[in-house]
């Protein structure tokens, strides 16, 4: 066999699966399209999920929690969308952030390109240069991850106008042979006025799609109820494919029910066998046997979020802080609990200081990441009756500087503390900006330049911390500017504080806790980060034991 024989023969096939959406923003194709990622990967296949946003910005870094969510922070320090929560938080582990595509960053590729002369002087135009951008990217994260399957979510509407680019890549894709299946998820409304389930959106929503030259395969009806016959068969004629092609995916209570409501449907078995390969029956028995567990769960605790992203109404709430809510449930449901998560304006109780009493009625509070002024001396306030009141505490990030704050303040007797970010002329300026980040501020360079990805931290024996995690060193993601000042460590500790974990080279501190309080831990890093299902973050583990254990008293 020649050389090149043997080369081709160990090249295993790449499959594609796109995931796009119609009718309605907010379907949940992340949930659809890590479900069917789950499960490909109970098979025992390798799998990789990208995410495809339309937006112009390079990253989703520079775009605040309110306007677009959460930003998830990967391993490898990239600021993403928080689909990519979604997709580790099913797969178990660690995706890089070449697993999000904006559209910000194949432009920027493109033009970068032309400008070293790599076009051999071509015009180089939206098409075909784009989608080729588009394609290379998916191809290189296929090719690093050694993928059998890559499954592609894109952002956005079919008909939006900003996503077109990225469905002519997936088309050009197809068409050249590569291994593909399009799954399409789409919205079923039952308008009240007739109380009736109602195709046509989605109908048209596809027709759309057929009109940039992709036919789906799947079709994903998102419903509050199962679909009947009578609207399956309906889709099925309309939208060209097979009535079993069309898979229902109603309601659910809890999202990592999804995977299961597709195994039933047998979706996984359909799409392996579109692509000619063999199912072999995947193992989803111990997720199975966590979903009947939680679905039984009678116990619930009451745990605090407080926050600043309020003047956006309810919804957009849950999206800005979603790895920290779920952080907090694979916590609690692995010890059987279902935690009742409550929003707390912190201006509140800047405005009325009696307020602050409510906080009694809460098994545990959470002050997570932040940025900028707005709220900070409620926080304070609130980190500081937690303390007082021996009610469990957790500081993410600004939880932990503003904790650092706080003690300073009331126990080391330092008035006016604070952190730089809000102070700049504080007489003790417990937290303050990493040297290397001043000149990055000076020239304005905000996009990916804070401490960012995972660091790790060595713990201190004996300690709350080092107990919780039960080893000397671990990794947490970070994303901040900002680090407790070394100077003022040895008198906080002097004045009770203990820094349970730091950098190796112990510049900075990473995690803290005060001894004889039922549960008061913060750290500079974002736990929430790596929490997954069935397999919850030790520290936000111990904070949901400890605040069970108050709830219980
Ligand atoms: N604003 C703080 C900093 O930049 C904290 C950031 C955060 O909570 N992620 O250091």
């Amino acid at each position: 066999m020649r050389a090149t024989d043997s080369a081709r023969k160990e090249k295993k096939a790449r499959h594609y699966i796109f995931t796009t959406g119609g009718v309605i923003s907010g379907l949940g194709k992340g949930t659809v399209t890590a479900s069917i990622g789950t499960l490909l990967h109970a098979q025992g296949f390798k799998v990789t999920i990208i995410k495809i946003d339309p937006y112009i910005n390079v990253d989703a870094g520079t775009m605040r929690p309110t306007e677009h969510g959460e930003v998830f922070v990967t391993h490898d320090g990239g600021e993403t969308d928080q689909d990519l929560g979604i997709y580790e938080r099913f797969l178990g582990r660690p995706l890089s952030k070449l697993n999000n595509i904006t559209t910000g960053q194949v432009y920027q590729k493109v033009i970068e390109k032309e400008r070293n002369l790599e076009f051999d002087g071509k015009c180089v135009e939206v098409i075909p240069h784009i989608p080729e951008e588009v394609e290379r990217r998916i191809k290189e994260v296929t090719e690093k991850n050694d993928t059998d399957f890559t499954l592609v979510e894109i952002g956005g509407t079919v008909g939006d106008y900003q996503n077109v680019l990225f469905l002519e890549a997936a088309r050009r894709m197809y068409l050249k042979g590569d291994n593909t299946v399009f799954v399409h998820v789409v919205y079923l409304p039952v308008p009240e006025h007739l109380g009736e389930m109602k195709t046509k959106p989605a109908q048209h929503s596809v027709r759309m799609l057929n009109e940039i030259g992709i036919q789906p395969n799947f079709i994903i009806t998102r419903t509050s109820k199962p679909i009947d016959d009578v609207r399956r068969e309906k889709i099925s004629v309309f939208c060209n494919v097979r009535p079993d092609q069309v898979i229902s995916n109603p309601d659910v209570d809890c999202i990592y029910e999804i995977p299961i409501v597709f195994e039933e449907q047998t979706l996984v078995k359909k799409i392996i066998s579109r692509f000619g390969m063999d199912y072999k029956k995947g193992n989803m028995e111990e997720w199975r046997n966590a979903i009947e567990k939680i679905k039984n769960i009678d116990k619930k605790i009451d745990i605090g979020i407080v926050g600043k992203y309020f003047d956006i109404g309810d919804f957009a709430l849950e999206d800005s802080y979603i790895s920290v809510i779920e952080a907090v449930r694979h916590a609690a449901w692995s010890i059987g609990i279902e935690p009742v998560i409550h929003w707390i304006d912190s201006k509140e109780f800047e405005k009325n200081e009696k307020s602050l009493e409510s906080l009694k009625g809460y098994d545990g509070v959470i002050v997570p990441g932040g940025f900028g002024s707005s709220g900070v001396e409620g926080k304070i306030s609130a980190i500081r009756f937690c303390r007082e009141n021996n009610i469990p505490y957790l500081g993410l990030c600004y939880g932990m500087q503003l904790a650092v704050v706080e003690f300073a303040r009331h126990v080391c007797g330092m008035e006016g503390a604070h952190t730089t970010e809000i102070d700049k002329n504080t007489p003790y300026p417990v937290i303050d900006i990493l040297p290397e980040q001043v000149e990055i501020l000076k020239k304005k360079q905000y996009g990916a330049t804070m401490r960012l990805g995972a660091w790790p931290a060595i713990l201190k024996e004996n300690t709350l911390v080092h107990s919780l995690y039960g080893k000397n060193r671990v990794e947490e993601r970070h994303r901040h500017r900002y680090e407790v000042n070394p100077e003022y460590i040895e008198r906080l500790e002097k004045h009770g504080l203990v820094f349970s974990g730091f950098s190796p080279d112990r510049k900075l501190m990473e995690f803290l806790e005060i001894p004889d309080h039922r549960f008061f831990v913060a750290t500079q890093a974002h736990p929430e980060f790596t929490s997954r299902f069935m397999k919850p973050n030790p520290l936000f583990l111990g904070f949901i034991k400890a605040s069970s254990s108050k709830a219980n008293k």
